[in-house]
Protein backbone atom coordinates (compact mmCIF):
# COMPACT_ATOMS: atom_id res chain seq x y z
CA UNK A 1 0.00 0.00 0.00
CA UNK A 2 1.18 3.33 -0.99
CA UNK A 3 2.72 5.20 2.17
CA UNK A 4 2.03 8.55 4.43
CA UNK A 5 0.34 11.31 1.08
CA UNK A 6 0.97 14.67 1.94
CA UNK A 7 -1.83 16.99 3.20
CA UNK A 8 0.30 19.64 4.26
CA UNK A 9 -1.03 22.09 1.63
CA UNK A 10 -4.62 22.30 3.46
CA UNK A 11 -4.91 25.77 5.50
CA UNK A 12 -6.22 24.57 9.05
CA UNK A 13 -9.53 27.42 10.41
CA UNK A 14 -8.61 28.71 13.61
CA UNK A 15 -10.47 27.27 16.47
CA UNK A 16 -12.61 29.20 17.79
CA UNK A 17 -14.30 27.46 20.70
CA UNK A 18 -13.02 25.44 23.49
CA UNK A 19 -15.15 25.87 26.60
CA UNK A 20 -17.59 24.50 27.88
CA UNK A 21 -21.26 25.73 26.52
CA UNK A 22 -23.95 25.60 29.41
CA UNK A 23 -27.11 27.91 29.49
CA UNK A 24 -25.87 29.10 25.49
CA UNK A 25 -22.68 30.69 26.84
CA UNK A 26 -19.32 29.42 26.37
CA UNK A 27 -18.05 29.40 30.04
CA UNK A 28 -14.33 28.18 31.55
CA UNK A 29 -14.73 24.73 34.08
CA UNK A 30 -15.44 25.91 37.37
CA UNK A 31 -12.06 24.01 38.39
CA UNK A 32 -10.08 25.89 35.88
CA UNK A 33 -8.82 22.83 34.41
CA UNK A 34 -8.25 21.90 30.92
CA UNK A 35 -7.21 19.25 28.36
CA UNK A 36 -5.39 18.56 25.27
CA UNK A 37 -7.12 17.25 22.37
CA UNK A 38 -4.62 15.77 20.06
CA UNK A 39 -4.06 15.53 16.15
CA UNK A 40 -3.40 12.25 15.39
CA UNK A 41 -1.77 13.01 12.25
CA UNK A 42 1.29 13.84 14.15
CA UNK A 43 0.90 13.14 18.07
CA UNK A 44 0.45 17.17 18.38
CA UNK A 45 -1.60 19.17 20.97
CA UNK A 46 -4.31 21.15 18.54
CA UNK A 47 -5.29 23.12 21.25
CA UNK A 48 -6.45 22.93 24.96
CA UNK A 49 -10.35 22.51 26.04
CA UNK A 50 -11.83 23.59 29.57
CA UNK A 51 -12.80 19.97 31.35
CA UNK A 52 -16.38 19.46 32.73
CA UNK A 53 -16.41 17.96 36.48
CA UNK A 54 -19.09 17.18 37.99
CA UNK A 55 -19.84 20.70 39.27
CA UNK A 56 -20.11 21.56 35.71
CA UNK A 57 -22.10 18.38 35.19
CA UNK A 58 -24.32 19.63 37.82
CA UNK A 59 -24.41 23.76 36.54
CA UNK A 60 -25.46 21.69 33.45
CA UNK A 61 -28.04 20.07 34.59
CA UNK A 62 -29.08 22.94 36.41
CA UNK A 63 -29.76 24.68 33.20
CA UNK A 64 -31.40 22.20 31.18
CA UNK A 65 -33.59 21.79 34.07
CA UNK A 66 -35.15 25.13 34.20
CA UNK A 67 -35.19 24.98 30.10
CA UNK A 68 -37.59 21.79 30.38
CA UNK A 69 -39.60 23.11 33.73
CA UNK A 70 -40.34 26.45 32.61
CA UNK A 71 -38.58 27.34 29.23
CA UNK A 72 -39.98 28.04 26.21
CA UNK A 73 -39.12 24.56 24.21
CA UNK A 74 -41.41 21.85 25.28
CA UNK A 75 -44.00 24.14 25.56
CA UNK A 76 -44.16 25.68 22.07
CA UNK A 77 -46.01 24.48 19.03
CA UNK A 78 -43.96 21.36 17.05
CA UNK A 79 -43.82 22.91 13.99
CA UNK A 80 -42.32 26.02 16.14
CA UNK A 81 -39.20 23.51 16.96
CA UNK A 82 -39.21 22.57 13.69
CA UNK A 83 -38.52 25.74 12.32
CA UNK A 84 -35.73 26.64 14.86
CA UNK A 85 -34.33 22.84 14.27
CA UNK A 86 -34.19 23.50 10.37
CA UNK A 87 -32.65 27.08 10.43
CA UNK A 88 -29.81 25.32 12.58
CA UNK A 89 -29.46 22.77 9.75
CA UNK A 90 -29.07 25.45 7.65
CA UNK A 91 -26.41 27.18 9.44
CA UNK A 92 -24.32 23.50 9.52
CA UNK A 93 -24.73 23.46 5.96
CA UNK A 94 -23.54 27.20 5.32
CA UNK A 95 -20.11 25.75 7.39
CA UNK A 96 -19.29 22.66 6.27
CA UNK A 97 -16.44 22.94 5.22
CA UNK A 98 -14.78 23.98 8.82
CA UNK A 99 -16.63 21.39 10.63
CA UNK A 100 -15.34 19.32 8.42
CA UNK A 101 -11.58 20.07 9.00
CA UNK A 102 -12.40 20.19 12.34
CA UNK A 103 -13.32 16.47 12.53
CA UNK A 104 -10.52 15.81 10.00
CA UNK A 105 -7.98 17.04 12.34
CA UNK A 106 -9.19 16.15 15.38
CA UNK A 107 -10.41 12.91 14.57
CA UNK A 108 -7.95 11.53 11.51
CA UNK A 109 -10.95 11.15 9.35
CA UNK A 110 -11.21 11.69 5.43
CA UNK A 111 -12.05 15.21 4.80
CA UNK A 112 -13.15 14.64 1.68
CA UNK A 113 -15.66 12.56 2.71
CA UNK A 114 -16.48 14.78 5.65
CA UNK A 115 -17.08 17.69 3.77
CA UNK A 116 -19.16 15.63 0.76
CA UNK A 117 -20.86 13.26 3.00
CA UNK A 118 -20.86 12.69 6.87
CA UNK A 119 -21.29 16.54 7.95
CA UNK A 120 -23.84 17.85 4.94
CA UNK A 121 -25.41 14.36 6.64
CA UNK A 122 -25.92 15.87 9.71
CA UNK A 123 -27.72 18.75 8.30
CA UNK A 124 -30.01 16.45 6.77
CA UNK A 125 -30.58 14.21 10.21
CA UNK A 126 -31.96 17.42 12.07
CA UNK A 127 -34.34 17.92 8.87
CA UNK A 128 -35.73 14.59 9.66
CA UNK A 129 -36.51 14.95 12.82
CA UNK A 130 -37.69 18.34 12.18
CA UNK A 131 -40.00 16.93 10.48
CA UNK A 132 -41.28 14.52 12.76
CA UNK A 133 -41.52 17.24 16.18
CA UNK A 134 -45.22 18.34 14.88
CA UNK A 135 -46.54 14.70 14.19
CA UNK A 136 -46.21 13.41 17.78
CA UNK A 137 -49.53 12.70 18.73
CA UNK A 138 -51.24 9.43 21.13
CA UNK A 139 -53.85 7.44 20.62
CA UNK A 140 -57.32 7.46 21.45
CA UNK A 141 -58.35 4.64 23.35
CA UNK A 142 -61.42 2.58 23.23
CA UNK A 143 -61.70 0.78 26.92
CA UNK A 144 -64.47 -1.65 27.04
CA UNK A 145 -66.05 0.66 30.04
CA UNK A 146 -68.05 3.56 30.00
CA UNK A 147 -64.74 5.54 29.69
CA UNK A 148 -63.06 7.77 27.36
CA UNK A 149 -59.21 7.36 27.40
CA UNK A 150 -56.28 8.97 25.34
CA UNK A 151 -52.56 8.90 25.76
CA UNK A 152 -50.04 11.74 25.82
CA UNK A 153 -46.29 11.57 24.25
CA UNK A 154 -44.74 13.46 26.53
CA UNK A 155 -40.80 14.30 26.59
CA UNK A 156 -38.99 12.04 29.41
CA UNK A 157 -37.31 15.36 30.35
CA UNK A 158 -33.17 16.10 30.75
CA UNK A 159 -31.51 13.78 28.65
CA UNK A 160 -27.84 13.00 29.17
CA UNK A 161 -26.03 12.29 25.94
CA UNK A 162 -22.50 10.35 25.96
CA UNK A 163 -20.59 9.87 22.83
CA UNK A 164 -17.78 8.07 20.81
CA UNK A 165 -15.10 9.76 18.68
CA UNK A 166 -14.94 7.75 15.76
CA UNK A 167 -18.25 9.89 14.46
CA UNK A 168 -18.27 13.05 16.51
CA UNK A 169 -20.46 14.79 14.23
CA UNK A 170 -23.02 12.05 12.93
CA UNK A 171 -22.99 10.75 16.95
CA UNK A 172 -23.79 14.09 17.47
CA UNK A 173 -27.27 15.14 15.32
CA UNK A 174 -27.90 11.34 15.87
CA UNK A 175 -28.83 11.81 19.84
CA UNK A 176 -29.24 15.43 19.91
CA UNK A 177 -31.73 16.06 16.71
CA UNK A 178 -34.50 13.45 18.32
CA UNK A 179 -34.09 14.30 21.95
CA UNK A 180 -34.64 18.05 20.60
CA UNK A 181 -37.62 17.06 18.18
CA UNK A 182 -39.11 15.20 21.05
CA UNK A 183 -39.15 18.57 23.56
CA UNK A 184 -36.12 17.09 25.47
CA UNK A 185 -33.43 19.69 27.40
CA UNK A 186 -30.36 17.83 26.67
CA UNK A 187 -26.74 17.49 28.51
CA UNK A 188 -24.22 16.09 25.57
CA UNK A 189 -20.41 14.93 26.73
CA UNK A 190 -18.57 14.41 23.43
CA UNK A 191 -15.64 12.08 23.72
CA UNK A 192 -11.85 13.69 25.42
CA UNK A 193 -10.66 12.88 21.96
CA UNK A 194 -12.87 14.70 19.88
CA UNK A 195 -14.65 17.81 21.21
CA UNK A 196 -14.04 20.05 18.49
CA UNK A 197 -17.14 19.72 16.27
CA UNK A 198 -19.57 19.54 19.16
CA UNK A 199 -18.75 22.78 20.17
CA UNK A 200 -19.17 24.28 16.81
CA UNK A 201 -22.88 22.67 16.84
CA UNK A 202 -23.44 23.82 20.16
CA UNK A 203 -22.55 27.81 18.87
CA UNK A 204 -24.85 27.00 15.76
CA UNK A 205 -27.67 26.23 17.56
CA UNK A 206 -27.46 29.34 19.23
CA UNK A 207 -27.56 31.63 16.33
CA UNK A 208 -30.91 29.53 15.23
CA UNK A 209 -32.53 30.39 18.00
CA UNK A 210 -32.24 26.65 20.15
CA UNK A 211 -33.26 28.97 23.58
CA UNK A 212 -30.51 28.89 26.54
CA UNK A 213 -30.59 25.78 28.75
CA UNK A 214 -31.80 23.49 26.16
CA UNK A 215 -28.43 22.16 24.53
CA UNK A 216 -25.63 21.64 27.12
CA UNK A 217 -21.85 20.55 25.53
CA UNK A 218 -19.66 19.79 28.39
CA UNK A 219 -16.21 18.13 27.18
CA UNK A 220 -14.36 16.17 29.84
CA UNK A 221 -13.51 12.84 30.77
CA UNK A 222 -15.40 9.96 30.63
CA UNK A 223 -14.45 8.54 34.23
CA UNK A 224 -15.34 11.98 35.47
CA UNK A 225 -18.32 13.88 33.65
CA UNK A 226 -19.40 10.89 31.99
CA UNK A 227 -20.16 9.36 35.13
CA UNK A 228 -21.38 12.29 36.89
CA UNK A 229 -23.65 12.42 33.76
CA UNK A 230 -24.48 8.17 34.51
CA UNK A 231 -25.09 8.92 38.11
CA UNK A 232 -26.75 12.09 38.17
CA UNK A 233 -29.94 12.15 40.18
CA UNK A 234 -31.86 14.96 38.14
CA UNK A 235 -31.50 13.32 34.70
CA UNK A 236 -34.12 11.49 33.77
CA UNK A 237 -32.51 9.20 30.79
CA UNK A 238 -29.34 8.44 28.96
CA UNK A 239 -28.32 7.66 26.01
CA UNK A 240 -25.25 5.83 25.33
CA UNK A 241 -22.75 5.16 22.66
CA UNK A 242 -19.49 3.62 23.52
CA UNK A 243 -17.84 0.15 24.56
CA UNK A 244 -20.00 -2.54 25.75
CA UNK A 245 -17.29 -2.48 29.12
CA UNK A 246 -18.30 1.48 29.64
CA UNK A 247 -22.03 0.22 28.84
CA UNK A 248 -21.95 -2.13 31.73
CA UNK A 249 -20.93 1.14 33.93
CA UNK A 250 -23.72 2.85 33.06
CA UNK A 251 -26.22 0.39 33.57
CA UNK A 252 -24.75 0.41 36.98
CA UNK A 253 -24.60 3.87 37.38
CA UNK A 254 -28.01 4.60 36.51
CA UNK A 255 -29.42 1.57 38.70
CA UNK A 256 -27.48 3.29 41.76
CA UNK A 257 -28.82 6.77 41.64
CA UNK A 258 -32.41 7.33 40.25
CA UNK A 259 -32.91 4.42 38.49
CA UNK A 260 -33.04 6.36 34.92
CA UNK A 261 -33.52 4.26 31.78
CA UNK A 262 -30.68 4.08 29.65
CA UNK A 263 -30.15 3.31 26.03
CA UNK A 264 -27.20 1.94 24.61
CA UNK A 265 -25.44 1.56 21.40
CA UNK A 266 -22.14 -0.46 22.36
CA UNK A 267 -19.83 -2.77 20.52
CA UNK A 268 -19.99 -5.31 17.65
CA UNK A 269 -18.00 -7.81 15.64
CA UNK A 270 -19.90 -8.28 12.49
CA UNK A 271 -20.01 -10.53 10.06
CA UNK A 272 -19.81 -10.67 6.10
CA UNK A 273 -21.12 -13.64 4.62
CA UNK A 274 -20.03 -14.38 0.94
CA UNK A 275 -21.94 -17.48 -1.06
CA UNK A 276 -19.86 -19.45 -4.34
CA UNK A 277 -22.64 -17.22 -6.54
CA UNK A 278 -21.08 -14.10 -5.53
CA UNK A 279 -18.95 -11.72 -8.35
CA UNK A 280 -15.79 -12.10 -6.27
CA UNK A 281 -14.73 -8.73 -7.51
CA UNK A 282 -17.41 -6.77 -6.43
CA UNK A 283 -17.37 -8.85 -3.40
CA UNK A 284 -13.93 -8.37 -2.24
CA UNK A 285 -14.39 -5.02 -2.59
CA UNK A 286 -18.06 -4.43 -0.13
CA UNK A 287 -15.31 -6.76 2.34
CA UNK A 288 -12.91 -4.47 1.87
CA UNK A 289 -14.50 -1.08 2.39
CA UNK A 290 -16.72 -3.09 5.35
CA UNK A 291 -13.20 -3.28 7.40
CA UNK A 292 -11.61 -0.04 6.42
CA UNK A 293 -13.76 2.42 5.54
CA UNK A 294 -13.35 4.82 8.10
CA UNK A 295 -9.78 2.98 9.32
CA UNK A 296 -12.14 0.47 10.87
CA UNK A 297 -13.19 2.38 13.25
CA UNK A 298 -16.91 1.81 13.34
CA UNK A 299 -18.85 -0.11 15.30
CA UNK A 300 -20.43 -1.99 12.53
CA UNK A 301 -17.26 -2.90 10.77
CA UNK A 302 -17.51 -5.91 8.95
CA UNK A 303 -14.68 -7.12 10.61
CA UNK A 304 -15.17 -11.26 10.62
CA UNK A 305 -15.67 -12.53 6.22
CA UNK A 306 -17.01 -15.54 5.66
CA UNK A 307 -15.94 -16.76 2.49
CA UNK A 308 -17.50 -20.19 0.93
CA UNK A 309 -14.86 -22.38 0.05
CA UNK A 310 -15.81 -22.69 -3.93
CA UNK A 311 -14.54 -19.12 -4.34
CA UNK A 312 -12.54 -18.69 -1.46
CA UNK A 313 -8.93 -18.75 -2.86
CA UNK A 314 -10.04 -16.45 -5.94
CA UNK A 315 -11.45 -13.79 -2.96
CA UNK A 316 -8.57 -14.25 -0.84
CA UNK A 317 -6.08 -13.64 -4.00
CA UNK A 318 -8.32 -10.42 -4.80
CA UNK A 319 -9.01 -8.97 -1.42
CA UNK A 320 -5.16 -9.02 -0.90
CA UNK A 321 -4.48 -7.26 -4.21
CA UNK A 322 -6.87 -4.50 -3.18
CA UNK A 323 -5.61 -4.18 0.25
CA UNK A 324 -2.24 -3.81 -1.25
CA UNK A 325 -3.27 -0.87 -3.40
CA UNK A 326 -5.57 0.58 -0.56
CA UNK A 327 -3.67 4.33 0.54
CA UNK A 328 -2.97 5.12 3.59
CA UNK A 329 -1.98 8.89 4.55
CA UNK A 330 -3.13 12.45 5.07
CA UNK A 331 -6.90 13.11 5.89
CA UNK A 332 -6.65 16.27 4.01
CA UNK A 333 -5.30 14.87 1.01
CA UNK A 334 -8.02 13.81 -1.50
CA UNK A 335 -6.04 10.67 -2.82
CA UNK A 336 -5.77 9.17 0.84
CA UNK A 337 -8.26 6.34 1.42
CA UNK A 338 -7.15 5.75 5.23
CA UNK A 339 -6.11 8.70 7.69
CA UNK A 340 -4.72 8.05 11.01
CA UNK A 341 -5.83 5.82 13.82
CA UNK A 342 -7.85 8.65 16.62
CA UNK A 343 -5.51 8.41 19.08
CA UNK A 344 -1.73 6.65 20.54
CA UNK A 345 -3.75 4.52 22.77
CA UNK A 346 -6.05 3.60 19.92
CA UNK A 347 -2.86 2.82 17.73
CA UNK A 348 -1.18 0.34 20.26
CA UNK A 349 -3.91 -1.41 21.00
CA UNK A 350 -4.64 -2.59 17.06
CA UNK A 351 -1.01 -2.92 16.56
CA UNK A 352 -1.40 -5.17 19.49
CA UNK A 353 -4.31 -7.51 18.82
CA UNK A 354 -2.02 -8.13 15.36
CA UNK A 355 1.13 -9.56 17.58
CA UNK A 356 -1.50 -11.35 19.53
CA UNK A 357 -3.04 -12.81 15.97
CA UNK A 358 0.46 -14.04 14.71
CA UNK A 359 1.20 -15.42 18.21
CA UNK A 360 -1.80 -17.34 18.23
CA UNK A 361 -1.25 -18.83 14.73
CA UNK A 362 -3.15 -16.86 12.27
CA UNK A 363 -1.84 -16.51 8.81
CA UNK A 364 -0.99 -12.65 8.21
CA UNK A 365 -1.43 -12.42 4.89
CA UNK A 366 -0.81 -8.68 4.30
CA UNK A 367 -0.64 -5.47 6.55
CA UNK A 368 0.48 -5.61 10.22
CA UNK A 369 2.60 -2.35 10.51
CA UNK A 370 2.70 0.92 11.10
CA UNK A 371 3.12 3.47 7.96
CA UNK A 372 5.73 6.18 8.20
CA UNK A 373 7.21 7.39 11.76
CA UNK A 374 4.63 10.10 12.59
CA UNK A 375 1.07 9.71 13.69
CA UNK A 376 -1.04 6.68 14.05
CA UNK A 377 -1.41 5.20 10.70
CA UNK A 378 -1.44 1.78 10.24
CA UNK A 379 -1.65 -0.74 7.19
CA UNK A 380 -4.67 -2.30 6.03
CA UNK A 381 -4.46 -5.77 7.77
CA UNK A 382 -5.92 -9.36 6.59
CA UNK A 383 -5.37 -12.63 8.18
CA UNK A 384 -6.89 -16.04 7.25
CA UNK A 385 -6.21 -19.31 8.61
CA UNK A 386 -8.14 -18.27 12.30
CA UNK A 387 -9.77 -20.34 14.75
CA UNK A 388 -13.61 -18.93 16.24
CA UNK A 389 -11.85 -18.91 19.69
CA UNK A 390 -8.92 -16.77 18.31
CA UNK A 391 -8.90 -13.60 20.47
CA UNK A 392 -8.90 -11.69 17.11
CA UNK A 393 -11.95 -13.11 16.01
CA UNK A 394 -13.56 -12.80 19.20
CA UNK A 395 -12.50 -9.06 20.38
CA UNK A 396 -13.77 -5.61 19.06
CA UNK A 397 -10.51 -4.20 17.39
CA UNK A 398 -11.87 -1.17 16.36
CA UNK A 399 -9.30 -0.47 13.69
CA UNK A 400 -8.24 -2.04 10.01
CA UNK A 401 -8.25 -5.65 10.90
CA UNK A 402 -10.44 -8.36 8.62
CA UNK A 403 -10.12 -12.42 9.86
CA UNK A 404 -11.24 -14.35 7.03
CA UNK A 405 -12.33 -17.79 7.23
CA UNK A 406 -13.62 -20.60 4.27
CA UNK A 407 -16.70 -22.20 4.68
CA UNK A 408 -18.72 -25.10 3.55
CA UNK A 409 -22.65 -24.83 4.33
CA UNK A 410 -25.28 -22.31 4.80
CA UNK A 411 -25.63 -23.96 8.57
CA UNK A 412 -22.13 -23.31 9.06
CA UNK A 413 -21.84 -19.98 7.88
CA UNK A 414 -25.03 -18.73 10.06
CA UNK A 415 -23.63 -20.41 13.02
CA UNK A 416 -19.67 -19.00 12.99
CA UNK A 417 -21.58 -15.43 12.39
CA UNK A 418 -23.60 -15.93 15.62
CA UNK A 419 -20.08 -17.08 16.98
CA UNK A 420 -19.90 -14.18 19.03
CA UNK A 421 -21.21 -12.14 22.38
CA UNK A 422 -22.30 -9.22 19.80
CA UNK A 423 -25.27 -8.47 17.55
CA UNK A 424 -25.21 -4.99 15.79
CA UNK A 425 -25.11 -5.27 12.26
CA UNK A 426 -24.17 -8.44 9.37
CA UNK A 427 -23.38 -8.18 5.45
CA UNK A 428 -24.70 -11.23 2.94
CA UNK A 429 -23.43 -11.33 -0.15
CA UNK A 430 -25.38 -13.44 -3.02
CA UNK A 431 -27.68 -13.72 -5.55
CA UNK A 432 -29.79 -16.21 -4.19
CA UNK A 433 -33.02 -14.38 -2.79
CA UNK A 434 -33.59 -17.76 -0.72
CA UNK A 435 -29.96 -17.61 0.57
CA UNK A 436 -30.64 -14.10 1.61
CA UNK A 437 -33.43 -14.64 3.14
CA UNK A 438 -33.07 -17.53 5.06
CA UNK A 439 -29.58 -16.17 6.81
CA UNK A 440 -31.09 -12.45 7.33
CA UNK A 441 -33.69 -14.42 9.63
CA UNK A 442 -30.82 -16.55 11.13
CA UNK A 443 -28.60 -13.81 11.87
CA UNK A 444 -28.91 -12.08 15.25
CA UNK A 445 -28.25 -8.54 14.60
CA UNK A 446 -29.87 -5.35 14.88
CA UNK A 447 -29.40 -4.62 10.98
CA UNK A 448 -28.55 -7.16 8.00
CA UNK A 449 -27.50 -5.35 5.03
CA UNK A 450 -27.83 -8.22 1.73
CA UNK A 451 -25.35 -7.14 -0.87
CA UNK A 452 -24.45 -3.79 0.05
CA UNK A 453 -22.72 -2.27 3.31
CA UNK A 454 -23.00 0.18 5.81
CA UNK A 455 -26.33 1.26 4.12
CA UNK A 456 -27.66 3.93 6.90
CA UNK A 457 -30.55 6.31 6.29
CA UNK A 458 -32.19 8.69 8.81
CA UNK A 459 -35.12 6.31 8.20
CA UNK A 460 -33.42 2.86 8.66
CA UNK A 461 -33.24 2.18 12.93
CA UNK A 462 -29.91 0.18 14.09
CA UNK A 463 -28.87 -1.05 16.69
CA UNK A 464 -27.92 -4.15 18.92
CA UNK A 465 -28.89 -7.53 19.48
CA UNK A 466 -26.62 -9.26 22.72
CA UNK A 467 -24.13 -6.94 24.10
CA UNK A 468 -24.16 -4.78 21.21
CA UNK A 469 -26.63 -2.81 23.59
CA UNK A 470 -30.64 -2.11 23.02
CA UNK A 471 -32.48 0.70 21.86
CA UNK A 472 -32.38 1.75 18.32
CA UNK A 473 -30.71 4.99 16.81
CA UNK A 474 -31.93 6.46 13.71
CA UNK A 475 -36.02 6.61 12.14
CA UNK A 476 -38.54 7.03 14.46
CA UNK A 477 -37.81 4.44 16.96
CA UNK A 478 -34.99 7.09 18.34
CA UNK A 479 -37.48 9.58 18.52
CA UNK A 480 -39.67 7.35 20.87
CA UNK A 481 -36.73 7.01 23.44
CA UNK A 482 -36.86 10.25 24.17
CA UNK A 483 -40.63 10.16 25.02
CA UNK A 484 -42.99 8.68 27.27
CA UNK A 485 -46.62 7.42 27.53
CA UNK A 486 -49.20 9.27 29.51
CA UNK A 487 -52.65 7.65 29.60
CA UNK A 488 -55.44 10.49 30.76
CA UNK A 489 -58.95 8.40 32.02
CA UNK A 490 -62.08 10.18 32.31
CA UNK A 491 -65.76 8.53 32.43
CA UNK A 492 -67.94 9.46 29.13
CA UNK A 493 -71.01 10.17 32.02
CA UNK A 494 -70.67 12.36 35.03
CA UNK A 495 -71.63 9.73 37.29
CA UNK A 496 -69.82 9.16 40.62
CA UNK A 497 -67.26 6.65 40.51
P1 LIG B 1 -15.80 4.36 25.33
O1 LIG B 1 -16.86 3.48 25.85
O2 LIG B 1 -14.46 4.30 25.94
O3 LIG B 1 -16.25 5.90 25.41
C1 LIG B 1 -17.47 6.35 24.87
C2 LIG B 1 -17.91 7.57 25.62
O4 LIG B 1 -18.17 7.19 26.98
C3 LIG B 1 -16.86 8.67 25.70
O5 LIG B 1 -17.50 9.92 25.64
C4 LIG B 1 -16.24 8.46 27.07
O6 LIG B 1 -15.67 9.62 27.62
C5 LIG B 1 -17.46 8.02 27.87
N1 LIG B 1 -17.15 7.25 29.07
C6 LIG B 1 -16.05 6.50 29.34
N2 LIG B 1 -16.14 5.97 30.57
C7 LIG B 1 -17.32 6.38 31.10
C8 LIG B 1 -17.98 6.15 32.33
N3 LIG B 1 -17.45 5.39 33.30
N4 LIG B 1 -19.19 6.71 32.52
C9 LIG B 1 -19.78 7.46 31.55
N5 LIG B 1 -19.18 7.73 30.37
C10 LIG B 1 -17.97 7.19 30.14
O7 LIG B 1 -15.78 4.05 23.79
P2 LIG B 1 -14.87 4.70 22.69
O8 LIG B 1 -13.53 4.07 22.79
O9 LIG B 1 -14.96 6.18 22.75
O10 LIG B 1 -15.63 4.28 21.36
C11 LIG B 1 -15.44 3.05 20.79
C12 LIG B 1 -16.56 2.11 21.15
O11 LIG B 1 -17.82 2.68 20.80
C13 LIG B 1 -16.49 0.84 20.37
O12 LIG B 1 -16.76 -0.25 21.22
C14 LIG B 1 -17.59 0.96 19.34
O13 LIG B 1 -18.10 -0.23 18.86
C15 LIG B 1 -18.60 1.74 20.08
N6 LIG B 1 -19.49 2.41 19.14
C16 LIG B 1 -20.75 1.92 19.00
C17 LIG B 1 -21.63 2.51 18.10
C18 LIG B 1 -23.02 1.98 17.93
O14 LIG B 1 -23.83 2.66 17.36
N7 LIG B 1 -23.33 0.81 18.42
C19 LIG B 1 -21.22 3.60 17.35
C20 LIG B 1 -19.93 4.08 17.51
C21 LIG B 1 -19.07 3.48 18.43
Amino acid sequence: MAGVSDGSSFKMPSIKFTKLFINGQFVHSLSGKEFETIDPRTGDVITKISEATKEDIDEAVKAARVAFNSGPWPRMPGAERARIMTKWAELIEENVEEIAALDAIDAGKLYHFLKGGEIPGTARTIRYYAGAADKIHGEVLKPGRELFAYTLMEPIGVVGLIIPWNFPSTMFVTKVAPALAAGCTVVLKPAEQTPLSSLFYAHLAKQAGIPDGVLNVVPGFGSIAGAAITSHMDIDKVSFTGSTDVGREVMRAAANSNLKPVSLELGGKSPIIIFDDADVDQAAQLALLGILFNKGEICVAGSRVFVQEGIYDEFEKKVVEKAKAWVVGDPFNPKVHQGPQVSKKQFEKILSYIEHGKREGATLLTGGKRVGDKGYYIEPTIFSNVKEDMLIVQDEIFGPVMVLKKFKTIEEAIKSANNTKYGLAAGIVTKSLDIANTVSRSIRAGIVWINCYFAFGDDIPYGGYKMSGFGRDCGLDSLYKFLQVKSVVTPIHNSPW
